[in-house]
């Protein structure tokens, strides 16, 4: 699929030649280098790391990194086109997303002028590939409670603890990870530390971990035994900041699963409509029963509604004013939508529709955890609820 299916004037945001040049850039370049593999990557559980440098060449990497760390000099409109032409393309498992604008922006808001020339360019280029390592094995939600520590020794820390489900986690050469520089705090105690993990000894990756979906990301338990860290590599200048730091970024991770959701939310509509135009039972198209008409015409509309709610986000958030309660009626309402909604298309598509060869099958088990993850929808309800 190369457009949209909903009948929606362009946002503003979109209407700029150059997001709309870019957007053909990104779309061509995930067609040629990733749609022709993605069905092997998911086979293989995880995507090549040549993708990554050939992604940092073509310019995508960094998208919204500022051009004096050697980034493209973009904002998240750039982002928002790369998670959209990603999901109509049905590429699932590339976390470039998770890299450039969840990661680079924790470097670019927090980091010393030092660690912004150390590892911009590298993130921008992909001699970097990032990661983001805040839940354990014993808690996920309640970040307040990790256990994983980073103890001040000499002129750096020692980093010890177990991270799980992280994305990247099999590529990752770089990642934030969460630890308590004080145990005896609660959210004061949280800092980011960030770890090059290519020289870090005491480091050791767990499993690649099978999942009901989204197959080519790979997904891992990650391990932290001893590792030393040098001091210059906790982020920003103060421990104590972590937590903060991740409650003032965490409203763009969660747009951004809800543009992720919206992608895929018209992937499968164009999917569907064209196998119920296509598909033929008692003589006539499948199209042609009234009930198809209206579940389209439902999943249409409260797609369309999402869609403008979705861009309106992506504005705020551009303009800085997108707030963490907005930010999770997005991801809440969206991701539920997502999962309503392809539940309605793969009906449409009876027996085939559970076939893993047909991508309304795939993105089925894709959507289901995007109420998860990026913090779960209750958690969102929790920060809503906050603003009664
Ligand atoms: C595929 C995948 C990729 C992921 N990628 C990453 C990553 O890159 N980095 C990373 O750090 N993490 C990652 N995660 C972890 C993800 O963010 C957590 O799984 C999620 O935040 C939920 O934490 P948990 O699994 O510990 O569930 P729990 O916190 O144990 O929650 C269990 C249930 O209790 C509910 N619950 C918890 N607290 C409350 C409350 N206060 N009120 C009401 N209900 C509540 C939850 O909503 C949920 O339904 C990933 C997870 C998956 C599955």
């Amino acid at each position: 699929m190369q457009t949209s299916p909903l009948d929606i004037k362009p946002a503003t945001w979109r209407q700029d030649e150059e997001i709309s040049i870019f957007s053909d850039a990104a779309g061509q370049f995930f067609e040629r280098e990733c749609v022709p593999h993605v069905q092997d990557w998911r086979k293989a559980g995880i995507v090549p790391r040549e993708i990554w440098t050939k992604a940092g060449q073509a310019g995508l990497l960094g998208a919204s990194i500022s051009e004096e760390y050697g980034g493209a000099g973009g904002d998240f409109r750039h982002e928002a086109i790369i998670i959209e032409q990603l999901q109509w393309k049905g590429v699932d498992g590339f976390g470039i997303t998770l890299h450039n604008a969840i990661v680079a922006p924790y470097i670019e808001a927090y980091g010393t002028e030092e660690q912004k020339r150390r590892w911009l360019p590298k993130l921008a280029s992909g001699e970097l590939v990032a990661a983001i390592a805040m839940t354990e094995p014993g808690t996920g939600s309640d970040l307040q409670s990790i256990k994983t520590t980073a103890k001040k020794d000499g002129n750096g820390y020692v980093v010890n603890g177990q991270k799980t489900f992280i994305t990247n986690g099999q590529t990752a050469n770089f990642i934030l990870v969460c630890a308590k520089t004080d145990s005896a705090e609660g959210a004061k105690g949280v800092s980011i530390v960030c770890v090059e993990t290519d020289e870090a000894e005491g480091f050791r990756r767990g499993r690649n971990l099978e999942k009901l979906g989204q197959h080519a990301a790979d997904t891992s338990e990650l391990f932290f035994d001893d590792v030393k860290v040098p001091a210059d590599n906790l982020l920003g200048e103060a421990e104590g900041r972590g937590f903060f730091q991740l409650m003032e970024k965490l409203p763009q991770e969660r747009q951004i699963v809800a543009a992720q959701g919206m992608g895929m939310i018209e992937r499968a509509l164009s999917e569907t409509i064209a196998y119920v135009k296509d598909r033929k039972a008692f003589g006539k198209s499948i199209l042609e029963f009234q009930n198809t008409q209206f579940k389209l015409a439902e999943c249409k509309t409260e797609a369309t509604v999402a869609k403008v709610f979705v861009d309106r986000c992506t504005q705020l958030l551009v303009d800085g004013e997108l707030d963490s309660a907005t930010a999770s009626m997005a991801k809440y309402w969206v991701t539920d939508l997502q999962c309503k909604i392809i539940d309605e298309c793969l009906q449409l598509h009876g027996g085939y529709g559970y076939m893993d060869e047909y991508p309304i099958a795939q993105m089925y088990g894709d959507a289901r955890v995007q109420r998860i993850y990026g913090g779960t929808n209750e958690i969102m309800k929790v920060l809503i609820a906050r603003t009664l």
